[in-house]
């Protein structure tokens, strides 16, 4: 039978709400310190662009990209792009987020190794998070309609691609938080803003944190409960 299989939200349900939890302190964080200007007065794209500069990242582009939150650093083009946003904004939020993205492009230039590990996957992860649940479903309903053995092998492979999914997730985590105490660091020492505790740079940059954490939490229980259930197939098919 195909239905809802509730014991699905027992295993993903806590995370599935600390991810919502997570995304609105992100967004309610960010607006509440989009309000506060930052101590030097600067736009995100000009802390972006000074933090760069120092240890030699000339060569790293500082670029516009539309939508919300949707900052990042781009490794293979070496290009940093921020959101509107956080480009023109000389909030304390913009420029914890644009220290955030300039901590990513050091670590390229450092070859972290987590970042190296992380790129180098990218790839499959991304082939994975799109494909798995689709591959994962047809061996599914091959083993329960056809009671196809082959349908096990299938759904194993796409259990399998989606742990690729689940190791990028992990990793994110110590990459995103490496890439936050960078940031937080250099506001410090070049008198960009104050960082620390009950600042507006480490409300923004900690929430989030969470939302990697919650992120990779609900991963890893996919995961679980995608095995289990392979597993009771198997068992019930002995
Ligand atoms: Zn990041």
């Amino acid at each position: 039978m195909i239905g809802i299989d509730w014991t699905y939200f027992l295993y993903v349900g806590p995370f599935m709400l600390l991810s919502l939890w997570a995304s609105w302190k992100v967004k309610s964080s960010f607006r509440k310190w989009d309000q506060e200007p930052n101590a030097s007065g600067i736009s995100g794209a000009q802390v972006a662009r000074m933090i760069l500069d120092r240890p030699g990242l000339q060569n790293v582009k500082v670029e516009r990209v539309e939508g919300q939150l949707t900052d990042h650093y781009d490794p293979s083009a070496k290009t940093l792009r921020l959101s509107d946003a956080t480009y023109d904004s000389t909030s304390v939020a913009a420029a914890g987020v644009a220290a955030h993205e300039a901590g990513h492009a050091i670590q390229d230039k450092v070859k972290y190794p987590m970042l190296a590990f992380r790129t180098a996957i990218v790839g499959i992860a991304g082939f994975g998070s799109n494909m798995s649940m689709i591959i994962i479903t047809i061996g599914m309903i091959m083993m329960s309609f056809l009671g196809s053995k082959l349908g096990f092998y299938i759904a194993a492979v796409g259990v399998a691609l989606f742990s690729v999914v689940v190791i990028f997730q992990l990793i994110t985590v110590p990459v995103e938080l490496d890439a936050s105490n960078r940031a937080k660091e250099l506001l410090q020492n070049m008198a960009i803003t104050r960082t620390g505790s009950g600042t507006g740079v480490n409300e923004v940059l900690n929430a989030a944190a969470w939302t990697y954490v919650a992120a990779a939490a609900t991963g890893i229980a996919t995961l679980l409960y995608y095995v289990v259930r392979l597993a009771g197939f198997r068992s019930s098919d002995d």
